[in-house]
C-alpha cells in the first residue's frame, strides 16, 4: 500500500512540489517518485486538512466469486446439463448417439450435427444439454479444476451384465460431486437382460429404486433399439425441475471450456458450456488464463449463433491461446478489465504453481487438523483383491482422532490408474494403494496433482500411518 509522492500529489489536487516542501518540514527528503508508506500519507493529508479514508484493495477476480448472489427477479429456468457414465461397453455412446437422433426436430433435420463437446435435445418443448464425452475422466477433469458443470448423471448398467468396477467408480464420481443420478438400465432388448438384478445389485450402494420405496429413478432402455428414451428424457425433466436449476440471461455470460483444440484453419477454438448469462459476438473474454473476443459461435446443428444463453454448448473462435478443458470462461463489458484480468490470472496461476499446499497429503495433515481446517481426512483405496479393500475401509473408518475421522471415498481392485488420480485431486484425498502400484500415466499426473499415494502390504502399517499422521507423530519421509 504505497504511493509515490506524484500520484498522492495529483490526488490531493495540490502540485507536487508543495508537498515536497510539506515533506521537508516533516523532516523527510522526498523526491516526485518516491514511495510514501500509508503512515507518511495520513500525515501529510493532515497537514493540508484532507481526510483519506483508508480502503485496502479489494480483491475483484471474477474467477473468484462463483456464488454471486442473484437478485431472484432476474433468474430464470435454464436447461439440465446432464453427464452419461457408467462401465465401458454398457452402452454410453449408444445411448448418447440415440438420444441425439430421437430427437432432431423438422427444421433441423437437414443441419450437419458438430461435435461440440455436448448436444441439445428438446422434450416436451424443454431443453436438456447433454455432455457428449462420455466416460467419466472429463467429468471429474472439471471438477479438479473448480468448476461444476453436471446437474445430473445417467448411470448407464447394462442389463445383461450387472454393476461392474467402473459403474462403482461412476456412482462414487458422482457423489462425491454431490450429484443426483438417475439409473439407464440398459440393452432390455437382450433376451438375457435382468434389469431386476441391476436394481438389487445397486440397492448395495444406496440406490434404491422409487418403486421399492427409495428414491433413486431406474428406467430401462434400450440404446439400441430406441426404448424407453423418452421416458428417460422426461425424468431427466423432472429431477430438474426439483434441483430449480435457474441462471440470469441477461448478464455477461461465465462459463466452462469443455474442450479445446488448435485447429489448422480456425486457430484456436474452444467448446463451451455457457452456464451464465448470455455470450455474444464480439464480447471480450478470460478463458482460463488467456484472453480473447468472440469472433464466431457455432451450435451442435452447425448453426452460426449470435448469441448463446445458459446451458448452450457452443464453439467459439476469437482466442489467442488454447485454454485447457474445465477452465472457466468469463466474459467482460469492457476489453480493457478483462485484458487486466487475464494478466493478473496468468500471475496467480505461477504463484500457485509454486505454491501448491493446498492439497493434502499426511505429511502436512496435522497441520490442517491443528488449523481446525480438517474433520475427515478422504481416502480412495486400490487392493490387490476386493477382500483387502473392504478389511482396510473398515478398520480405517473406525479411527476417530479428537474428532477427525477417515471418509472412503472410493474403494476398488487393481492398480491405481489415472482417473482415481483426478478423483482423489478433485476431492483433495490422498490414495492408499495396497499391494498394488499407481499405473505410469497415473504416476506422472500425481505428481503433477500433488496427490499422495501411500504404498503399503500389511493392514497394520497403514492404520498407524494414517493414525500417526493425524496426531502429527508422522516421520518425514525424505
Ligand atoms: P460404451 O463403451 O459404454 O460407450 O458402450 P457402447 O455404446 O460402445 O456399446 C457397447 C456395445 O453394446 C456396442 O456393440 C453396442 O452396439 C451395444 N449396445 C449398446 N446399447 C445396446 C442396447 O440397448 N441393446 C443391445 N442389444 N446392444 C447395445
Amino acid at each position: 500500500g504505497t504511493m509515490t509522492v506524484g500520484e498522492v500529489a495529483k490526488l490531493f489536487h495540490k502540485d507536487a512540489s508543495e508537498l515536497i516542501k510539506k515533506l521537508l518540514m516533516m523532516g523527510v527528503m522526498a523526491t516526485i517518485n518516491q514511495e510514501l508508506d500509508l503512515d507518511t500519507i495520513q500525515l501529510i493529508s493532515a497537514e493540508f486538512g484532507i481526510e483519506v479514508e483508508l480502503k485496502l484493495p479489494v480483491e475483484e477476480d471474477p474467477f473468484e466469486m462463483d456464488e454471486v448472489v442473484e437478485d431472484p427477479e432476474n433468474l430464470m429456468e435454464r436447461p439440465p446439463v446432464v453427464t452419461i457414465m457408467g462401465h465401458v461397453d454398457h452402452g454410453k455412446t449408444t445411448l448418447l448417439d440415440a438420444i441425439r437422433h430421437t430427437n432432431v426436430t423438422a427444421g433441423e433435420a437437414g443441419g450437419i450435427t458438430q461435435h461440440i463437446g455436448a448436444y441439445q435435445v428438446e422434450s416436451n418443448g424443454k431443453k436438456i444439454t447433454f455432455l457428449d464425452t462420455p466416460g467419466h475422466e472429463a467429468f471429474t477433469t472439471m471438477r479438479a479444476r473448480g468448476s461444476k458443470v453436471t446437474d445430473i448423471t445417467i448411470l448407464v448398467v447394462a442389463a445383461d451384465d450387472g454393476v461392474m468396477p467402473q459403474t462403482v467408480e461412476a456412482i462414487n464420481h458422482a457423489k462425491a460431486a454431490n450429484v443426483p443420478i438417475i439409473v439407464a438400465v440398459n440393452k432390455i432388448d437382450k433376451p438375457e437382460a435382468n434389469p431386476d438384478k441391476i436394481r438389487q445389485e445397486l440397492t448395495e450402494y444406496a440406490l434404491i429404486p422409487e418403486e421399492w420405496g427409495g428414491e433413486t429413478i431406474f428406467v430401462n432402455v434400450s440404446a439400441k433399439s430406441r426404448t424407453n428414451l423418452d421416458e428417460l428424457l422426461e425424468m431427466i425433466l423432472l429431477v430438474a425441475e426439483v434441483q430449480e436449476l435457474k441462471a440470469n440471461p441477461n448478464t455477461t455470460a461465465k462459463g466452462t471450456v469443455i474442450e479445446a483444440e488448435l485447429d489448422k484453419g480456425k486457430g484456436p477454438v474452444a467448446r463451451i458450456l455457457v452456464q451464465d448469462g448470455t455470450l455474444r459476438i464480439g464480447d471480450p473474454f478470460v478463458a482460463g488464463v488467456f484472453f480473447g473476443r468472440v469472433r464466431a459461435m457455432v451450435n451442435d446443428k452447425g448453426r452460426r449463433l449470435k448469441e448463446a444463453g445458459p446451458s448452450t454448448p457452443v464453439e467459439i473462435t476469437g482466442l489467442h491461446e488454447v485454454p485447457q478443458a474445465g477452465d472457466r470462461l468469463i466474459a467482460f463489458d469492457d476489453e480493457r478489465k478483462a485484458r487486466e484480468i487475464a494478466d493478473k490470472r496468468t500471475i496467480t496461476l505461477r504463484e500457485s504453481e509454486l505454491n501448491s499446499s493446498s492439497r493434502v497429503t499426511l505429511d502436512d495433515l496435522y497441520k490442517h487438523i491443528q488449523e481446525g481446517e480438517m474433520k475427515e481426512l478422504f481416502v480412495i483405496i486400490k487392493a490387490d483383491v476386493q477382500g483387502s479393500a473392504e478389511a482396510l475401509k473398515g478398520s480405517l473408518e473406525k479411527i476417530d482422532i479428537e474428532g477427525v475421522r477417515v471418509k472412503i471415498i472410493h474403494t476398488g481392485v487393481g492398480a491405481i490408474t489415472e482417473s482415481d488420480i483426478i478423483l482423489a485431486s478433485a476431492s483433495n484425498a490422498i490414495i492408499i494403494g495396497f499391494n498394488v502400484r499407481p499405473e505410469p500415466a497415473a504416476k506422472i499426473t500425481a505428481d503433477q496433482e500433488k496427490v499422495d499415494i501411500r504404498l503399503h502390504r500389511i493392514i497394520y502399517n497403514v492404520i498407524e500411518e494414517i493414525e500417526q499422521a493425524m496426531k502429527g507423530m508422522l516421520d518425514p519421509v525424505y
